[in-house]
This record gives C-alpha cells, sequence and structure tokens, in this order.
C-alpha cells in the first residue's frame, strides 16, 4: 500500500468509524424503549387510581353485606318474637318495624348493585391496565435484546476498522502519521481530499489553472490542497 492509500484509507475508516458511533448512539430502538417506558409509568400511574377506586368498592360492598345480614337478624328476631305479639298495637308496630326493615333492604340491594356495577369496571380496567404493562414490558425487553444485537454488531464492525486503522497508520512514515492527526484536529472529520480532475474532492474549489499545473509538475501522490491546506491525494500518473 503506498503512502497515499494509506492516507486515503486511514480516512475512510475514520468517517466510518464516526458513523457507526453516531449509529450507536441514534438506535432507533432507543427512541421506541423510552416511548414504551413513559407509557408504561403513565400505565403504573392509572393503575394506582384503578386498584385504590377498586379497594374502595369492595370495602363499600363489604359493608352493604353487613347492613343486609343486620337487616336479617332484625327480621329473624322479629319473626322469632311475633308469637308474643298479643294485642292488635303489638301487632301494628311489628308491622310498622318490618316495614322499615324492608325499606332498608330494598335501598342496600340497590346500591349493592350499582357498586357490583362500579366495581366490575373497576375489575376490568385494572385487568386491561396489567395486560397492558405486560405488553409494554415484553415489548421493552424484546426492543432491548435488538438494541443489544444492534451494538454488538457494531462494535464488532468499530473493532476491526481500529485493528485496520492501528495497521495502515503504523505503516505511514512518522511525519505524515503526525501530518495527519494535526490535519484531522484542523480539519476536523476530513483531513484529505483527493484530486478529481482540477477539483479536489472535499473543499470543490476549482484550481487556477497555474495551481493545477504546480500540482502536476511536482507529482507528489500525497500533497497539499494550495486552496484549503488539506492533505491532497494526487494521481498523474
Ligand atoms: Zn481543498
Amino acid at each position: 500500500m503506498t503512502d497515499a492509500d494509506a492516507l486515503r484509507r486511514l480516512q475512510e475508516i475514520d468517517l466510518e468509524l464516526l458513523r457507526i458511533s453516531k449509529e450507536g448512539r441514534e438506535l432507533p430502538q432507543r427512541a421506541k424503549i423510552d416511548a414504551a417506558k413513559a407509557a408504561r409509568k403513565k400505565v403504573d400511574g392509572e393503575l394506582t387510581k384503578i386498584v385504590g377506586q377498586r379497594k374502595d368498592l369492595e370495602i363499600e360492598l363489604n359493608d352493604l353485606g353487613h347492613r343486609r345480614r343486620d337487616c336479617e337478624r332484625q327480621l329473624d328476631e322479629i319473626s322469632a318474637s311475633q308469637d308474643g305479639a298479643s294485642d292488635y298495637r303489638a301487632a301494628a308496630d311489628l308491622e310498622a318495624r318490618l316495614t322499615t326493615i324492608a325499606k332498608k333492604l330494598e335501598r342496600i340491594d340497590f346500591e349493592s348493585d350499582a357498586v357490583t356495577e362500579r366495581l366490575i369496571t373497576a375489575e376490568r380496567a385494572e385487568k386491561n391496565a396489567r395486560g397492558l404493562q405486560e405488553r409494554l414490558d415484553t415489548e421493552t425487553a424484546s426492543l432491548a435484546a435488538s438494541a443489544k444485537e444492534a451494538l454488538l454488531a457494531l462494535r464488532d464492525r468499530q473493532e476491526a476498522l481500529t485493528r485496520e486503522r492501528e495497521s495502515i497508520s503504523g505503516s505511514l512514515p512518522p511525519e505524515l502519521q503526525l501530518r495527519y492527526i494535526k490535519a484531522r484536529k484542523r480539519f476536523g472529520t476530513v483531513a484529505v481530499e483527493t484530486l478529481d480532475g482540477n477539483k479536489p474532492s472535499a473543499c470543490r474549489v476549482t484550481l487556477q489553472p497555474s495551481q493545477y499545473s504546480d500540482l502536476k509538475r511536482r507529482a507528489q501522490p500525497v500533497d497539499e490542497c494550495p486552496y484549503c491546506h488539506r492533505i491532497l491525494i494526487t494521481d498523474f500518473s
């Protein structure tokens, strides 16, 4: 490999390494994982509310059950003592008490039906929320696995390129290694350009005829762009 080829390849490798690290940072799975986690958090909050409502309704239904059993006990007591209702007034009093209890029971049953309906709705909402949590967790896990796989593949490429980079860089004379390092520092990502007709590939400035003929006369495969001063690879052979 000539020095010119080595510099060109070094430039390619460095650009590829940049692309790889950008790809790693911007994996599409990352945004999807964030979205799934945000959705999970929202469902968690909703579920907490739903569970609270469901528990309140259960307590309410339980209370109504107690109240119903109280009424039934009172009815039992009344029917046990009914034999003793000897006179008309006692019988009328009993009748009035029975009517009151029957009304109470009716109201309790009405309330129980309404609470039961709300409880069924809450239980259904709870089940849906738990199902959603499960689906989001499965999705997050599968995205994480896919992200991990993608990152491993990127790391493999990165390691192979880094090894190649070391070997190529090591094959260059120290002054060219240093020149490349300095040019990268100065120009950022693109330190090396090639001459394409009379236009360098990075700055794309058409060279003056005199600049071009100077380059051609020197015919140095590793030259310098007279315009932007990047390392300029020429091929006049
Ligand atoms: Zn240039």
